[in-house]
């Protein structure tokens, strides 16, 4: 699959960093954030190096539905049933700090870090 052998997120899908999954298929990976702004905080990306949502096409719409049709269920396995947040920075003015496209779900009680 597409990797870049310097983003931290191949990293992450090829195992060579460690990181806490919560799921796996054939086209994502699902982990925890390892600052978490809130008290479930997972990063949904793909595993193929897409660097932003800038950079997608018509090609990747099933890939995109994925990982939002994901969302819920993972929420809804991480027992969050009061409804949940889902972000993704895109490019610089987005605040985009890792250039491996991923989408951030944010459930639990607030008071939240962040957001
Ligand atoms: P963004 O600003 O949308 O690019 O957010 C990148 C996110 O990746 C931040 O919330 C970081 O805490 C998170 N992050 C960076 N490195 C790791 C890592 N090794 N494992 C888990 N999350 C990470
Ligand atoms: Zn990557």
């Amino acid at each position: 699959m597409n990797a870049d052998p310097n983003c931290i997120f191949c990293k992450i899908v090829a195992g060579q960093i460690p990181s806490k999954k919560v799921h796996e298929d054939e086209l994502v990976l699902a982990f925890h954030d390892i600052h978490p702004w809130a008290p479930v905080h997972v990063l949904v990306i793909p595993k193929q190096h897409i660097a932003t949502l800038a950079d997608v096409g018509p090609e990747h719409s099933a890939l995109l539905g994925h990982m939002l049709g994901l969302a819920p269920r993972l929420m809804r396995e991480l027992g969050v049933d009061n409804g949940f947040r889902t972000v993704i920075n895109t490019g610089r003015d987005g605040g985009q700090e890792v250039y491996h496209l991923h989408m951030h779900v944010m459930g639990g009680p607030r008071p939240w870090a962040r957001g």
